[in-house]
């Protein structure tokens, strides 16, 4: 039994919050802030069964959140805001003596830039306090590298090839939406892409490689070359990877919206003066292109994310997938939120609950494969995102 306050209102909080409530044996107590306080009043008032209390939070100012986590006292935070605020949350979690879990990597605002290394300097601070932080703890991250650690442990005595493969194969009917906040996806997207092989990183221009991959039950996609942030612990927690990359589809309507973005300018993440006051441009964009947690209703379509990977098992080459599929249909029907929020926010209700039940609880700062795969594993299905795996098939890659 315990107290949790969940930060961030968008599609992933309204998620995390409706699958916090359904395990009150674990959640007795839920808090949900934000920026905006009326979202979190209408996620409350739509999935909260009356157990789910609400307050405003500026998650950017490390004094109020010390303030509130004060006031309402959980053992833990979900943080499902933007990653912009990952840092300021972990400080006010340290003074308060209070564990930290989150779905995406610190980026700093004014660069477009996914690395641990932020956050990972919070180790010695965590352990000092006996506090746990897990990391990334949505699909992707999250899930992906579980499916990894699953792998390593389960499947192979080595892993040398890994492709994490995610396809998007929903048609919300909109001309251009992004799946999630537009300004931290449009930033993911537009970097370069970047690999790992034979022990360094390779760079690539963005959507340098593609591949024409096949997915369960959706069929074959055009899927590009990108860096996400799970290949760097990836790789550091499996030294035996020689090569790890990251696909995600894209259609060609999709790209040519985006390219038309960046080629006008709308894609800036610098400060430029409009009419005597300074904005970004991407921040601007955010405001006009529809609001992920809106695309649900006319979503068709199913999500497709895994892992394919080569590697040895007793002394033999093996091959192995392990994907789950999400139907965005049965994500909003049950939760009023698209798939992509449903499949980070189920994840992040488990890893809490995984901390909080004492089977994810050491202190430090944890990347989720750093975990055991089973516990987490053995529910995920339970709590609506069921999994399949297949040992020597054709992965593609
Ligand atoms: P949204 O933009 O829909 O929601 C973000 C929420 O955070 C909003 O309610 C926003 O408030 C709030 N917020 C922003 N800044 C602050 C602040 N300074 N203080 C308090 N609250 C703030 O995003 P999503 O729900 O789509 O995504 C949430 C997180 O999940 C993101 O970090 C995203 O990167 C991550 N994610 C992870 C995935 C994974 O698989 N690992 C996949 C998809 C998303 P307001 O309403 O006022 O704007």
């Amino acid at each position: 039994m315990a107290k949790v306050l969940i930060i961030g209102a968008g599609g992933v909080g309204r998620v995390v919050t409706q699958k916090c409530v359904s395990v009150p044996e674990v959640f007795s107590s839920i808090m949900l802030a934000s920026r905006t306080k009326s979202k979190c009043d209408v996620i409350a008032r739509e999935v909260g069964q009356g157990r789910v209390e609400t307050a405003q939070v500026d998650a950017d100012n490390v004094p109020e959140l010390v303030e509130l986590i004060n006031q309402f006292k959980p053992e833990l935070v979900i943080n499902v805001a933007l990653p912009y605020q990952d840092l300021t949350i972990m400080d006010a979690c340290l003074e308060t003596g209070v564990h930290y879990l989150d779905t995406a990597n610190y980026e700093p605002r004014d660069e477009a830039k996914f690395e641990y290394k932020w956050q990972w300097a919070y180790q010695d601070r965590f352990k000092e306090k006996d506090l746990t932080a897990i990391l990334g703890c949505g699909f992707d991250p999250g899930v992906t590298s579980i499916f990894t650690s699953h792998a390593a442990k389960h499947h192979f005595d080595e892993i040398h090839y890994l492709d994490i493969v995610d396809c998007n194969g929903g048609d919300h009917g909109k001309a251009f939406a992004t799946n999630f906040n537009p300004e931290i996806n449009i930033r993911e997207i537009t970097q370069k892409g970047k690999y790992w092989e034979n022990g360094q990183w390779v760079e690539t221009e963005p959507f340098e490689f593609r591949k024409e991959l096949n997915y369960p039950n959706i069929g074959s996609r055009s899927s590009y070359l990108l860096y996400h942030e799970e290949l760097e612990s990836l790789v550091k927690n499996f030294p035996t990877i020689k090569r790890a990359r990251f696909w995600m589809t894209f259609g060609d309507e999709y790209l040519t919206h985006l390219r038309v973005i960046q080629n006008i300018g709308m894609s800036r993440i610098d400060s430029v003066k409009y009419k005597g006051v300074d904005m970004i441009p991407l921040e601007f964009l955010k405001e006009v292109l529809p609001n992920p947690g809106d695309l649900g209703e006319n979503y068709t379509g199913e999500t497709s994310i895994g892992c394919r990977i080569r590697g040895i098992k007793n002394g033999k080459e093996k091959t192995y997938y392990i994907w789950n599929n999400c139907s965005h249909q049965k994500a909003f029907d049950e939760t009023g939120a698209q798939g992509v929020s449903y499949t980070t926010g189920v994840p992040a209700m488990l890893g809490a609950k995984m901390l909080l039940t004492g089977q994810w609880k050491k202190p430090g700062v944890f990347n989720v494969e750093e975990f055991n795969p089973d516990p987490f594993l053995e529910k995920l299905g339970e709590y609506g995102l069921p999994w399949h795996e297949e040992s020597n098939i054709d992965i593609e890659v």
